[in-house]
């Protein structure tokens, strides 16, 4: 058994597909007279089989994706297909008389460098194209297999180090039936991402890639955290029926689908939303019973392409989830880029510490283009359902003022052109830095709502990175001091008449749950899958009892008395 983090909840049990990283050596001495023709041979070879390679990934993303994603492989068909390119790279094997491989990397950085360094954003984008295509070469120069999870036609558990934004979205989702990590935490991206799939993951687990081999028997446990690998036949057995009872247990909870998120005593109703990444994750939002959307990540429209979004894709993308959710609210936040996100067109500089750096509205404030742009977007969508704007990672209150001010100029300018949007809609923030949750009564005056962002706010109040599976242990929602700062926003909040929502996965937590509802939260906004579970807990329980949980927790001094205390409820209400 290896122990790792509970990242998506549910129990598969399938054969290992493990994404490993090959490592390239590249022969960096020099060739004989007489060999130089095969070298040249060699790499015709190889830019043929990139050809057919990348033309096969070009069609599939177009069929999975749409031609926007598809896009980006159009651009690596056209650097192999350079003829200046490929002609100096045969030059150098001929007159430096060194191997193909050294050849096409040599001229390859030459070209990296000198896109990297032009003023033009375009030209500057082609140094990653470059590097992408100049690394499929060399490896197919070498023989060395390239691994896609594209590629995956057959249902597996996917193993491997970790997986990026982008991995998951070129991944073949029907053949996946579980994912299990060495790296992240419970709110790396590849979680998040893992439980809006509903697919069951474990992160975390150190060293897994090294344990597992292709085709071996995984069980991944998403519910405790925990992997087997080859297990034998009594826990397999187990485990079939721990799968079953966890269906038949899903199954239940959906008949509380229609029902309200309100306390037994019918004295408390509260929202309960979802929190959605793209326009595709709607559907799931509805099956599970979401009444809004708590939190639109829109990153995910700048991830993955080649320039930035325009106003009229990004119009598009708004006005689908406005519809598709009408009359339900829904909250879009904010481009929040920067820390583990980033954008290969955008000139982001190398940051020591990317997640205390140039990320989200710090970016945004210096880019005002690119909020106007997003917000004029938003603001147009806005026409066609109940849409909420959020900025991130709000640390000031000069910085509401600044983004209130583009958004006002935005407003002027669809007012001159004629285009009708939401004059009275809300404008919120979320409250994810320390500094924000402490100032919250001076804040809410510039804001209509606030948005609790628990996963960074831990990470900055008990300075426990929220990706390292090394210090999991310390990072702790029922922290005294988280469980102080959330208290402290929703007083501030309701002080001044106003509200206050939850959008990390703390709302999702089935512990924090009860204290969190005590506390007075107004919304609680997580991934769709967990919103049944979360319902039944708020349906089970009194406003009273939940007040008193409540106090009860802010009383006590440790977090492990404080986790007891709620664990004891619910080991009642299930
Ligand atoms: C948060 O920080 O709690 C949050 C919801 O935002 P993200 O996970 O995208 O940083
Ligand atoms: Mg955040």
């Amino acid at each position: 058994m290896i122990k790792g983090i509970a990242a998506s909840p549910g129990i598969e049990i399938g054969k290992a597909y493990v994404l490993r990283e090959h490592s390239i050596t590249i022969n960096k001495k020099s060739i004989a007279e007489n060999t130089v023709e095969n070298e040249i041979n060699r790499l015709i070879e190889a830019i043929a089989k990139s050809k057919i390679q990348i033309e096969k990934i070009k069609e599939r993303a177009e069929r999975e994706m749409g031609r926007d994603k598809a896009e980006i492989f159009g651009a690596h068909l056209m650097v192999l297909e350079d003829p200046v390119f490929i002609d100096e790279i045969k030059s150098k094997i001929r007159e430096n008389r060194i191997t193909a491989e050294n050849a096409v990397y040599i001229v390859s950085q030459n070209y990296i460098e000198m896109f990297k360094n032009m003023d033009d954003e375009y030209l500057k984008e082609r140094a990653s194209d470059v590097k992408d295509v100049s690394e499929r070469i060399i490896k197919n120069i070498l023989g060395v297999p390239i691994e896609s999870l594209a590629d995956i036609s057959e249902k597996v558990v996917v193993i491997a180090k970790d997986l990026t934004p982008s991995d998951t979205a070129q991944m073949n989702k029907q053949n996946v039936l579980a994912f299990a990590t060495d790296m992240g935490g419970r709110t790396s991206h590849t979680a998040i991402m893992a439980r809006s799939l509903e697919i069951p993951a474990v992160v975390g687990l150190v060293d897994i890639t090294s344990q597992a081999a292709d085709g071996d028997v995984v069980i991944v446990d998403g519910n405790k955290g925990i992997v087997y690998i080859n297990p034998d036949e009594d826990k397999l057995r187990e485990y079939e029926k721990l799968k079953q009872d966890y269906v038949k247990y899903r199954q239940e909870l959906k008949q509380l689908k229609n029902l309200p998120g309100e306390t037994r005593d019918k004295v408390r109703r509260v929202e309960l939303s979802a929190n959605i990444g793209t326009p595709k994750d709607v559907k799931g939002a509805l099956e599970n019973g979401a009444e809004g959307v708590g939190l639109y990540r829109t990153e995910f429209l700048y991830m993955d392409r080649e320039n930035l979004p325009t106003e009229e894709e990004q119009f598009e993308a708004y006005k689908e989830v406005a519809e598709s959710m009408a009359p339900r609210p829904i909250i879009i936040r904010t481009l929040d880029i920067g820390g583990d996100k980033k954008l290969p067109y955008l000139d982001m500089p190398d940051e020591l510490n990317p997640f205390l750096g140039w990320r989200a509205i710090r970016m945004c404030l210096d880019r005002p283009q690119i909020l106007k742009t997003q917000l004029r977007a938003i603001l147009r969508a806005s026409h066609y359902g109940n849409l909420k704007i959020m900025y991130p990672m709000v640390s000031r209150v000069e910085e509401i003022k600044r983004a209130n001010a583009i958004l006002k100029e935005a407003m002027q300018e669809l007012r001159a052109e004629g285009i009708p949007f939401d004059e009275k809609l809300q404008v919120g923030i979320m409250v994810e830095i320390p500094s924000a949750a402490v100032i919250a009564d001076i804040l809410v005056k510039d804001v209509d709502f606030f948005s609790i962002g628990t996963n960074d706010l831990i990470q900055y109040t008990l300075a426990v990175d929220r990706m390292n599976e090394h210090i999991s242990n310390l990072y702790e929602p029922l922290h005294p001091a988280v469980l102080r700062l959330i208290k402290n926003v929703i007083d501030a909040s309701h002080k001044a008449g106003k509200w206050t929502g939850m959008c990390g996965e703390m709302a999702g937590d089935v512990t924090a749950v009860p204290i969190l509802l005590g506390m007075g939260l107004d919304e609680f906004s997580m991934s769709a899958s967990s919103i049944p579970q979360v319902k039944k807990i708020i349906r089970s329980l009194s406003y009273d009892e939940a007040k008193q949980i409540a106090e009860k927790a802010l009383s006590l001094e440790r977090t492990e008395e404080i986790r007891e205390m709620v664990e004891g409820v619910i080991v009642r209400i299930k």
